[in-house]
């Protein structure tokens, strides 16, 4: 089989690309640049190299972005969409932000419909900024559960990059009740992902937003005072996220569905604790131990339902301790590399 992979320089494609390749899979990821795209197949082992190739899509939120990305020879079975901005700081959130997300599912949507009739089942990449509806939440999220974040709150800083995720996965789900194309689609909705850095990665200006926590206690930024873990509390490993993806390909029941992605609770205290534990060398970066004893984790927080995951995909999730040791080990390894 073959599957076009979108935003391959991220994070979280990484380990999809990985995990692909592990199942067999032959792979064109797409890239913003012939020097991005050039460095992913670079990355890999010279057999695992041949199985990939990529293809430049400058701006996935302009029309028809992909429609020559798709056109693939031979053909592609899958895609799997996660080329979406995540950051928090846009010059203008709806050119830097809602649109590449929206306008980038509906068209990587369209463009398959039109030109790519082998195309059995697209993942879509979503968040649980979809599912969940702060600061009115819900006493246990699931599948079920959908962001009533509007477009009006997208406007302020704080909301847009939720509401970015709310409004490309509905759009998604709206496109194929409309235009019954010959696809389904599934999503996955996985919260704050930790997991080791990519091999492709740039530059350490690069790192992935939600791995900036873990390198900030590493590099001593919490030494005098731990950031405050709100408003998220829950994590999942990027290689359950993308063994998830993987899954929610290929197993013919995941399609037309959600799947709520979590792998447990965890803190910037519990961070700092389990970084010392394991790297005792890295202690005067960190904050000092009565520090990292006052977890800051609410009390009555709000659970997670992710039965449909381990029911229809088979997930089992990795323990934070094991996710956050493998993230220090990639960042350390990446800085002597450099
Ligand atoms: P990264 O920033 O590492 O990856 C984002 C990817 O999207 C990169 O390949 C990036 O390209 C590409 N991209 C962003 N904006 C554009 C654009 N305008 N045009 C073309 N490509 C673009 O983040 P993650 O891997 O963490 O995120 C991947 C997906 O996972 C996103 O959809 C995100 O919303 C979702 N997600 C992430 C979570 C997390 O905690 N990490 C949690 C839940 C969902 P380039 O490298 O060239 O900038």
């Amino acid at each position: 089989g073959r599957v076009l992979l979108t935003g391959g320089t991220g994070f979280i494609a990484s380990h999809v690309l990985d995990c692909l390749l592990d199942h067999g899979f032959d792979v064109v990821v797409t890239a913003r640049s012939e020097e991005k795209g050039r460095r992913i197949v670079k990355s890999l082992d010279a057999s695992l190299g041949k199985k990939v190739s990529y293809v430049v899509v400058e701006n996935i939120a302009r029309d028809g972005a992909f429609d020559e990305a798709i056109k693939s020879d031979p053909p592609v079975d899958y895609v799997v969409h996660t080329a979406s901005p995540y950051q928090f700081f846009f010059d203008d959130p709806i050119r830097d932000c809602l649109d590449p997300a929206i306008k980038g599912t509906t068209g990587i949507l369209k463009s398959i419909k039109a030109f790519a009739p082998n195309v059995k089942r697209v993942v879509i990449t979503s968040s649980s900024a979809a599912i969940l509806n702060p600061p009115h939440h819900r006493e246990v999220y699931d599948e079920n559960s959908f962001s009533d974040v509007t477009m009006e709150q997208a406007m302020d800083p704080d909301h847009t990059y939720r509401a970015s995720k709310k409004f490309a996965e509905a759009a998604a789900w709206d496109f194929v009740a409309k235009e019954t194309p010959n696809f389904d689609i599934a999503t996955i909705n996985n919260t704050y992902t930790f997991g080791p850095i990519p091999r492709s990665l740039s530059s350490a200006n690069n790192l992935n937003t939600s791995n900036h926590r873990i390198r900030d206690l590493m590099e001593g930024l919490m030494r005098e005072k731990i950031a405050p873990t709100a408003p998220v509390f829950t994590f999942v490993d990027v290689r359950d996220v993308a063994l998830a993806h993987v899954r929610a390909m290929i197993i013919p029941e995941a399609g037309s569905k959600r799947f709520y992605v979590v792998g447990g609770f965890f803190s910037n205290p519990r961070l700092a604790g389990i970084i010392k534990a394991a790297h005792p060398e890295l202690a005067d970066k960190l904050p000092p131990q009565e520090e990292i004893d006052k977890d800051d984790f609410p009390d009555g927080h709000w659970k997670f339902d992710v039965s449909r995951s381990r029911k229809v995909l088979g997930l089992k999730y990795t323990a934070l301790e094991k996710s956050v040791g493998d993230t220090v080990d990639s960042i350390l390894e990446f800085k002597q590399r450099m």
